[in-house]
């Protein structure tokens, strides 16, 4: 998405929404008829203008904020020549530590990608120790047959990696309460960095009841929009690590303001990243440059194609550390040739169901 000023200057930002992607768009639009003729400059301003005009929110408005907020950051650093980083206190390190997605459906093929990426010189890895799949067989698995099989691949990654990567073990909200306990224990042994969404983010006191039975730290937060929800979750104790998403939890000015909340708790930030594009991670940087409780970022590989032709110079990926671009803005450009020659496909809507016809979560 771009905004375009009258002196030319073009940002660029995205929507981190992976339902229904539709609904960001036509926020946008929405919003967009606000912005024409206003000053990009006053940053703030504007979230504060868009946040509180239309009373409902949810992640179609925060997506489209956060894609409009990041646009108005790569315009000021375009404006002031100046990365967003530098408008936002400057930047405390010099590259961001990044975990990259691995996996594969059989334990075999799940060994084989972790040591690939340990191999590329990765220092974390991220896997869901469940197959991943609409394939209804895998919803209907007995529960010791299920942690069983998800304990072999958490053993079976930490034997591909050794103990000098670590382990992020997403969980994609799967589990119910006691599962989710006592797979948390069972793996603890192969020491995760962390375990992402155990359960349904929907009640802060059900991932803190799993948070204080575990002895491994949960990592949670890609579905929040506010630094008031991520204050209840942090003051709840249910995290030991927030992931807020900066594509929905209002761009780069809003989730400064969230990363500080949780400094606050002592608890580090591992940002999501949604739309796993080059832009997105573009976004994040800017973020994780300039905040001290910065941990992880989240990487699916934007620096090789296709994703990266999406950019005309994606980041520079370095031994498992992404470079942070001393570029004006965001530091990457749209390839508008890219998005001419390749079409929206909307998301099918298939969500698994159990072998009882019941719908299970995901
Ligand atoms: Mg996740």
């Amino acid at each position: 998405m771009k905004v375009t000023t009258d002196n030319g200057i073009v940002g660029i930002g995205e929507a981190g929404l992976h339902g229904v992607t539709e609904a960001a768009e036509a926020a946008v639009r929405t919003f967009g008829r606000y912005l024409v003729g206003k000053d990009p400059l006053q940053i703030e301003h504007h979230f504060q203008f868009m946040y509180r005009f239309s009373l409902f929110r949810g992640a179609a408005v925060g997506g489209a904020i956060s894609a409009l907020d990041i646009a108005l950051w790569d315009i000021a650093g375009k404006h002031f020549e100046a990365p967003a980083y530098q408008l936002m206190g400057g930047k405390v390190r010099d590259k961001a530590r990044v975990y990259m997605h691995v996996g594969g459906d059989s334990v075999e093929d799940l060994y084989a990608s972790a040591k690939a990426a340990a191999a590329e010189g990765f220092t974390a890895v991220r896997f869901t120790p469940f197959v991943e799949t609409d394939d209804q067989q895998y919803y209907n698995m007995r529960y010791s047959a299920m942690l069983s099989e998800a304990v072999s691949r958490v053993a079976a990654v930490r034997e591909a990696v050794g103990n000098d990567v670590d382990l992020c073990v997403e969980i994609h909200r799967r589990l119910g309460i006691p599962e989710a306990i006592q797979l948390g224990r069972e793996i603890a042994e192969f020491r995760p960095f962390f375990y992402e969404d155990p359960t349904t983010p929907d009640s802060n006191e059900s991932m803190a009841e799993i948070a204080r039975n575990i002895p491994i730290p949960i990592a949670t937060g890609e579905r929040l929009h506010t630094m008031w929800e991520f204050r209840e979750l942090l003051q709840q104790r249910a995290c030991s690590y927030i992931r807020p998403d900066v594509c929905l939890a209002g761009g780069l000015t809003h989730s400064k303001k969230i990363a500080a909340v949780a400094e606050s708790f002592n608890v580090g930030v591992i940002p999501h990243h949604n739309p796993l594009t080059p832009i997105s991670t573009a976004a994040c940087i800017q973020i994780d440059a300039c905040i001290p409780n910065f941990v992880l970022q989240e990487y699916t590989g934007e620096d090789k194609p296709p994703k990266s032709e999406m950019v005309k110079e994606p980041l520079r990926l370095e031994k498992g550390y992404l470079e942070i671009p001393d570029r004006p803005g965001i530091g990457v450009e749209i390839n508008d040739e890219f998005f001419a020659t390749h079409e929206y496909s909307p998301r099918p809507i298939n969500t698994p169901l159990r072998e009882d016809g019941s719908v299970a979560d995901r």
